[in-house]
């Protein structure tokens, strides 16, 4: 569902990417290892449309990412695609629902149908008891889980996550990636996990590993 093509990106001098192909099927936990400079998050993030590639292509079920329209890619990244980073950036002013809230409040989700999403999502995720909680209030385990509660609150394609566990002590970092398996089987969601563990890579569906720019 989602397609690299030939992917190649410079910066300044220093050539990255260097002919990228990566195919992530629908319903897959896919990691992506390698040491620290191999160019895994700039993948990542071209996936994302968070960055552009120089040349070639990134498919998602045969739609050209590369070639959206600035006015669309807010909304397209919103609805379409979920993001996970190392560090959580929830709104330290809102409690753990109101922040799992937010991508659907922008999309506009009838109420009612959202917070019915909340409550799922925060039941499979174990933080149904925390949803009260301001951030600040809540474990590092904890926060880590709501913020996978808020990329999958649009119900995206797929979810792009960046060292998601690399805040996190090594039980939290395993029971998270074990939840990425149990949202696959219970949601169907596909993922795509940037992470130098290679132990936590170990637990998923595939391991891709990277290195000076390229998928080896
Ligand atoms: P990884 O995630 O595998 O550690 P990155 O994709 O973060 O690798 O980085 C690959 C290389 O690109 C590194 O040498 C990094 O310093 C460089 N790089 C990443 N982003 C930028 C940027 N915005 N500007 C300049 N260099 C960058
Ligand atoms: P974990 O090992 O999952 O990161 P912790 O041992 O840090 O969990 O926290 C255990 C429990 O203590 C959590 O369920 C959380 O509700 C509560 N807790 C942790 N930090 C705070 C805090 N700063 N304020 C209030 N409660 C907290």
């Amino acid at each position: 569902m989602l397609i690299a093509k030939n992917i190649h990106k410079s910066y300044g001098n220093l050539h990255v990417l260097k002919g990228v192909n990566l195919e992530i099927r629908e319903k897959e936990v896919v990691s992506i290892v390698g040491s620290s400079g191999a160019g895994k998050s700039t993948l990542l993030h071209i996936l994302g449309t968070l960055d552009k590639a120089d040349s070639g292509n990134v498919l998602m079920n045969g739609l050209e990412l590369g070639k959206l329209k600035k006015d669309k890619l807010a909304d397209f990244r919103n609805s379409e695609l979920g993001f996970i980073f190392q560090f959580h950036n929830l709104l330290p002013e809102f409690t753990a629902f109101e922040n799992i809230q937010i991508p659907g409040l922008i999309r506009k989700t009838d109420l009612g149908e959202l917070n019915k999403r909340v409550k799922e999502l925060a039941e499979i995720l174990g933080i149904t008891h925390r949803l009260d909680a301001k951030p600040s209030e809540m474990s590092g385990g904890e926060q880590q889980r709501v913020a996978v509660a808020r990329a999958l609150i649009n119900s995206p394609k797929v979810v792009l996550a960046d060292e998601p566990s690399g805040n996190l002590d090594t039980s939290n970092a395993e029971a998270l990636h074990q939840l990425f398996f149990t949202l696959r089987d219970e949601l169907n969601q596909t993922f795509v996990i940037v992470t130098h563990n290679d132990s936590l890579a170990d637990l998923s569906d595939r391991k891709v590993t990277m290195k000076d720019g390229l998928i080896v």
